[in-house]
Order: C-alpha cells, then structure tokens, then sequence
C-alpha cells in the first residue's frame, strides 16, 4: 500500500499529523493507498510558500503563462491512458468515463492556452479633457480549490487552470478519496514548466479545509462538492472576507412530452442516469413524463434497456457501462434509500440493492434501480441519492411537470424532450436551473461558455471555467489618467462631470 504525500513547492513532502484517510479500490474494496490529513500548520506553511511564488508568476506575461498550458494539454494527452487508469482505481468509473472525465478537464486547459484573451482590460481614450480611462485585471494572489470525489481530474483542472492563467498560486485540496489523479495533474504541470510552489496539492479533511478559510493570506475560495459542505464554506469564506463561489449537490429532471421521439429520451435517460454509477452532478436522477400514455411507453421502453446494463470494475472491459460507487458506506445509503422507496409507496420496477458481483464481493456496487410512481413527499424524490437509481414522477400536463421542477430547492441541471419549438423555448425561458437541455440530457456547457447551477445547487457570485472563471479569479483595477497640455490650471472642489 502506498503512503500519498503533500505536493509542495514541486515536491512530495511527507504529512506530519499522523492522521491519515483510506483510499480504496471501489470495485475490490481493498485499501491501495493512506493520505495523509494536513493539520493547520502544514496548510499555513503550503500557503506562505505559495505566496512566495505567485509573487514570481504574477511577473510572468500573460503569453507565456499560456504557453505552460500548451505544453501541459500535451502531458495530458500523452499520459491520457495512465490518468484513465489512475482515476478509475481510485474511483470506479470505467476506462472510457475515466478518459471523459480528463478529456473534459483538458478543454479547460484549452482555453487557457489562450488566457491572454479573457484578461483583457477595457480602455476609453477621451473620457474627458486630456482623461483616459481604462481597467485591468490583477491576479487575487493566494487562492484555493476544495473538490469532490466524483471528477478525480475534470473538477481540479476547472479550478486550477484558470486560476494558475490568471496569474494566482493554487492551494488544491482534492477529495480525501480521491487524491492520486490530483497528484498525477500536479506533476504533469511542474513538467509542462510552472515554477514551484504555484500549485501546491494539500490533502486533509475539515481540520484542512477549515485552515484555508481562516488563513488571511488566501484571497479565493473555490468549492465544488455536496450542498451542506457548499453552504458552511460559502459562509465561512465570506465572514473572513474571501471571495467564493460554492457548488452544491442537484436534483436534476427531465420532462418527456408527449411529442418526444420516445426511444431518444429513453436512451438519453440510461445514459444520464446510470452513467457513472449515477454519481455525477449532472446526472439526470428524476424522469417526468407528461400524460398517463407518454409515461407508460416511457417505462415499456426503459425497463429492457436498464435489465441490459453491465455493471462490472473498470478492468473488466470496454463494453462496461457503469462500476461501483464511491464507499461501503454510499452503497448502504443508496440502498437504504431505495428501500425507502419501496416502503412509502413507490413501485420498484428493477431492484439494484444487494448486487454482488463474482471475484468482487467486496466491491460497493449497486444494480441499476428504476422506480415508478414516485412522488414529490417521498424521500427518494427529496434527497439526492448520488447512485444508480432513476425515479419516475408522473404528471398530468406541462405545467405541473415544470412546477415540479421550480419547486424543487436544487438548480443545477434539467432537460426537456419534446419535438415542438414553443415548449422548448417556454422551458428555456421560465426554468429557475442553470443549466438547461433541450433534447440533451446533460447539458455540461463546453469550456468556453461557464459552469453553473442555480438555488442551493451554487452559492456564491460567477460561474466556473470560461469567461466567469477569469472574472472570479482576478480583480479590476480602474485607473483615470490626465495629461496636461491644452488644460486650463485651477482649483475644481465640486465633483462634476469629466467634460
Ligand atoms: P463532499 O461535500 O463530501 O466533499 C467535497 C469536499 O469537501 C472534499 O474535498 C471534502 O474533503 C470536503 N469536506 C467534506 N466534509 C467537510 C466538512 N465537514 N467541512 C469541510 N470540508 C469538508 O462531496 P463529495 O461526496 O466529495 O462529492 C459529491 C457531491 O458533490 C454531490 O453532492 C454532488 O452533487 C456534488 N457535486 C457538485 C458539482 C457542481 O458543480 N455543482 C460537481 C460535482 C459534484
């Protein structure tokens, strides 16, 4: 078994706490690696050094800065097999996720190759007498990246990348999870060129993630992970004056009208609920056919499809479809909640509780779940389950069916299936979620555009990645500059117009 260490000033620097945290192989159980927990004194050490070097980079042309991203999206392509392979052991995903999942972070880095562009000031030649007015943007200094389990390489890159390409030292903090991909990225960059101590990867727990909330020298805080943690870090950081933007957990729907292409929306269904074990953000966790009739053909063609998933560990081949969830202890919750399902009324279609599969017995997996008749009072419709479970919520028409949805305290992802333009357009329009599907189940925005859901699935101002993500990670200077010539002397003590 290995022993993790911090990544610090570009080198692993072994945990003095003592206190360490299990990483699992999913799929068998077995412990593969212990990381070390950082306590307050290692996480302000990482940060005054980091402080250090931003120092250094800020100095750096934007230009070149962008060229340590070039050469890093081509590490990442190179080593894109050994990363796949990283993540799936420590997460479970499989082989060809796995690569989707760094595939998706390596867009990120894209557009930071061209970073230049999104930094930009604005400038007013003329203002007034003699006056230019213009911004720029500055680099915040020291910030910081707390991120979940379930994107071992996406989630760290959205935070590090456009942080690091705007000019600021990053203070990551991966999933105590899933901590090994983050350490992959960490070296993989150092050789693409960013000098030390400009990413530094600290692991921990809330001992950690508390240190990085109080300590003054870090100026941002970027959250990605379950609604709870979101909220109490959002509320932190800002007492202590931080900028943050927190992303939170989601309940995400999908309205099948009756108009639909039927076979579409079921497919799209599987793959947006299953996928990934159902351990995605985005993952559609909610189907809502519209009408008696649309939802019976709905579930004649669901059923079949879901009895066909294969669900296997990430070596077991490519024509796997999803692999076990993240711990022993989220396989009992989502079972737990199924049988909650089941026993406030809903009628359990395909069972996914239980599954053992051979050689892995120890491994957390749970079979693909579908209910039917579920309503909005039960739990298995309230709670987010994080798992391969897909609940049918029947509604009688189009209004009640996007009622559903704005009464719902999450807002991350939705979709709609429909073939008339109008409906698709109102949805678009009135939906209260961020980030909307029209004949797409999940509408992940590419790396150009920004990240983000609305209600208590984000807290916190601006998006992540894209255009927001250079927002959030730099401040704006506005300057007013005169020259002289042609201008009158005189005292002015009134304020008045520059012209
Ligand atoms: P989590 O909230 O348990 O952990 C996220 C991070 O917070 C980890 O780094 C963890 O170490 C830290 N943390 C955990 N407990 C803490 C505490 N008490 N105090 C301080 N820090 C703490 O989330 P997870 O289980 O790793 O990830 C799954 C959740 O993330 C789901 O709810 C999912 O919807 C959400 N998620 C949201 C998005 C989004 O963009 N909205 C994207 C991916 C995942």
């Amino acid at each position: 078994m290995q022993e993790l260490k911090h990544f610090i000033n570009g080198a692993y620097v072994a945990g003095t706490s003592g206190r360490f945290s299990e990483v699992r192989n999913p799929a068998t159980g077995e412990v593969i690696a212990k990381v070390p927990l950082a306590t307050p004194a290692e996480m302000a050490d990482a940060v005054e050094k980091a402080a250090v070097a931003q120092k250094e980079w800020a100095k750096v042309n934007p230009q070149r800065r962008a060229r340590v991203f070039m050469k890093f999206g081509q590490l990442i392509n190179e080593n894109m097999d050994a990363l796949a392979e990283c993540l799936s052991r420590e997460h479970g995903k499989t082989l060809p996720d796995a690569k989707g999942d760094v595939q998706r972070g390596l867009e990120v880095v894209e557009v930071c190759m061209g970073a230049p562009a999104l930094l930009k000031g604005e400038f007013v030649g003329d203002a007034g007498p003699g006056i230019d007015l213009y911004s720029i943007r500055q680099p915040l200094g020291v910030v910081a990246g707390i991120t979940p389990f379930n994107f071992p390489a996406m989630i760290p890159l959205w935070k590090m990348a456009p942080a690091i390409a705007s000019g600021n030292a990053m203070i990551l903090k991966p999933s105590e999870r899933t901590p090994m991909t983050s350490l992959m990225l960490a070296e993989l960059i150092q050789q693409a060129g960013l000098p030390d101590g400009v990413l530094q990867v600290v692991h921990g727990d809330k001992e950690a993630v508390d240190a990085i909330l109080d300590n003054e020298t870090i100026q941002a805080v970027g959250f990605v992970g379950s609604t709870p943690i979101a909220q109490y870090i959002y509320g932190r950081a800002a007492t202590n004056g931080k900028r943050a933007q927190c992303f939170g957990g989601a309940k995400n729907h999908m309205i099948i009208m009756p108009d639909a292409d039927l076979d579409k929306a079921a497919d799209a269904l599987v793959g947006a609920g299953f996928g990934a074990a159902g351990e995605r953000c985005m993952a559609v966790s909610v189907a809502v056919p519209v009408g008696k009739e649309t939802a019976d053909r709905l579930i004649e063609k669901l059923v079949p499809k879901i009895e066909k998933l294969k669900v296997a560990p990430y070596t077991a081949g490519e024509d796997t479809d999803y692999g076990p969830v993240i711990t022993a202890q989220a396989k009992e919750r989502i079972e737990g909640l199924i049988t909650s399902g089941v026993d406030q009324g809903a009628t359990l279609l395909t069972d996914g509780r239980g599954m053992k599969i051979q050689g892995y017995e120890n491994g957390y997996f749970v079979g693909p779940t579908l209910f039917d008749n579920v309503t909005p009072e039960m739990d298995i419709y309230k709670e987010e389950v994080f798992g391969p479970v897909l609940s049918t919520v029947r509604m009688d028409s189009y209004e009640d069916a996007l009622n559903l949805i704005l009464d719902n305290q999450y807002g991350n992802g939705t979709a709609i299936y429909t073939a008339d333009g109008d409906t698709a357009r109102d949805f678009a329009a009135r939906v209260d979620v961020g980030m909307v599907g029209i004949n797409f189940p999940i509408p992940v925005p590419l790396s150009y555009f920004s990240f983000g859901g609305w209600k208590k699935s984000a807290f916190g101002d601006l998006d992540q990645y894209g255009p927001d993500a250079f927002k959030f990670y730099t401040k704006t200077k506005k300057v007013t500059a005169r020259w002289f010539s042609g201008i009158k002397d005189g005292v002015a003590l009134n304020f008045k117009a520059m012209d």
